[in-house]
């Protein structure tokens, strides 16, 4: 089936695509790798009349720097910045991901097949904002921040202010998203682990745990967010709370994991009932937050082989 005409714009220029996309209003929307996109297009869920290609605005790439919000450190946070335009290939392949971010590497690994990670980017795996999606979780426990921009404006967005509802995010009309930055803390570690049907599909359940330790492995910060259990990703705030203060063990492991099956109120879908995703929800949790544990302790954030409970 052919999508609807439309009328293709290739700006070289991110002030051109904003201003562009501030001009034609309502009829037109961001192009990226267009695999959610044109797909919805063709089935006739969406009918922009206009696409505003992304992908010559010089968006793409990886880098790492110091960024001006501090957090607490007098000279910034060190971040690892990734482009909007950059494919999860381009992530998944890149060093500084595999050496710094596991989490995200994990969440890479399971995300669609390898055609589809050709052609998807980052900033439009966040701004589909699938409820069932492996990168959106993925940004909430890492806690990273979106840098947006429009027509004359530049925002920054904690990744949990991002995102308001299934399919839905803070992006106003014309907005689009440039770049992702993922907070650079030693002594992080995390894990995405994810529960589908087949390669490629999407997630029944998937947990993404953050976690930051200190000398002793006492955990000093950590971050829980579950995907396909609401409307968009939620955070198992208690769950979170109970590993603070400690090492990670296998008894307070399963007692974080316990904890995020009673809070989180995961809603049946024709794939999954409710108690079943509650389930997942306790032996990934469990499963996570070990191999979190186990990564931060290495203190260089390399990625390990997931702890098998
Ligand atoms: C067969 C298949 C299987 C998939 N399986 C999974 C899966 O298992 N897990 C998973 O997480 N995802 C999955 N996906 C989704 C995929 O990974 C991408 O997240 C998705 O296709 C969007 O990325 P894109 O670059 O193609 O964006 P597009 O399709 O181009 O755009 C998607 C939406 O985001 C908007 N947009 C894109 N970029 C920006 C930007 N920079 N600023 C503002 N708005 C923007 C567009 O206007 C559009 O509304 C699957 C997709 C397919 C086709």
């Amino acid at each position: 089936m052919y999508p609807p005409a439309f009328s293709y714009h290739a700006p070289g220029r991110l002030d051109e695509a904003a201003d562009l996309l501030a001009e034609l209003g309502p009829d037109a929307q961001p192009l990226a790798g267009g695999q959610t996109l044109i797909r919805a297009m063709k089935l006739r869920h969406v009918r922009p009349r206009h696409l505003v290609d992304l992908r010559y605005l010089d968006l793409a790439g990886i880098t790492q720097h110091k960024d001006q919000y501090t957090d607490g450190h007098a000279d910034g946070v060190r971040t690892l910045r990734v482009g909007a335009t950059t494919t999860l290939t381009a992530c998944e392949d890149a060093a500084p991901i595999q050496d710094l971010w596991p989490l995200l590497t994990d969440a890479l690994h399971v995300t669609a097949d390898p055609l589809v990670r050709n052609l998807a980017t980052m900033g439009g795996a966040a701004a589909d904002a699938d409820p069932r999606g492996d990168i959106g979780p993925v940004l909430v426990a890492a806690e990273a921040n979106l840098h947006l921009a429009g027509s004359g404006t530049a925002r920054l967005l904690s990744a949990e202010s991002f995102f308001t509802g299934p399919s839905s995010t803070a992006l106003g009309l014309g907005e689009i998203l440039t770049h992702i930055d993922f907070p650079l803390h030693p002594g992080s570690g995390g894990c995405y682990l994810k529960v589908n049907r087949k390669v490629g599909d999407p997630a029944l359940l998937g947990i993404a745990v953050q976690l930051r330790v200190v000398h002793d492995q006492a955990v000093t910060r950590c971050r829980i967010a579950v995907t396909n259990a609401g409307p968009t990703y939620v955070r198992a705030y208690k769950a979170e709370e109970c590993l603070y203060g400690q090492p990670v063990t296998a008894a307070a492991a399963r007692r974080a994991a316990d904890i995020a099956a009673q809070e989180v109120h995961p809603h049946p879908d024709r794939d999954a009932p409710a108690p079943y995703k509650q389930a997942l929800i306790r032996a990934l949790t469990h499963r996570a937050a070990l191999t979190a544990a186990e990564r931060a302790s290495g203190s260089d954030g390399r990625a390990v082989e997931p702890v098998r409970a």
